[in-house]
């Protein structure tokens, strides 16, 4: 798998046909932005994160919609995640085997 790193967002890319591909990571809360108690739990480090269930998806992501059910009060981290980044582009390649 070879992605290519650029500076600038691809412009080529959207989450329209993607699937949620980076609500599989680890989410940790570095602040507070009001996201429901019953979506948090704590990694192996004892750090707040994302709830995430067995399919690897955030436990906040509707299944049927792919859209986040929280997006007003998502964690910073999702806020910052870039769409058509570089580390978007990874996890399109890793979940989907997306090379665009
Ligand atoms: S991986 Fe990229 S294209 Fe897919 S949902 Fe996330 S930001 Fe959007
Ligand atoms: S909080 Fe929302 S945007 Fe962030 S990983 Fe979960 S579903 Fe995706």
């Amino acid at each position: 798998m070879t992605i290519e790193y650029s500076v600038l967002p691809d412009p080529t890319i959207t989450c329209q046909n993607c699937q949620a591909c980076c609500c599989r990571l680890e989410v940790r809360l570095l602040t507070d932005t009001g996201v429901p108690q019953y979506f948090i739990t704590e990694n192996a480090h004892h750090v707040e994160v994302m709830k995430r269930h067995a399919d690897g998806w955030c436990a906040a992501l509707d299944r049927n919609t792919l859209m986040c059910t929280i997006y007003a009060y998502r964690p910073l981290v999702c806020r910052e995640f870039e769409m058509g980044s570089y580390e978007c582009k990874i996890e399109r390649a890793e979940v989907l085997g997306i090379t665009d």
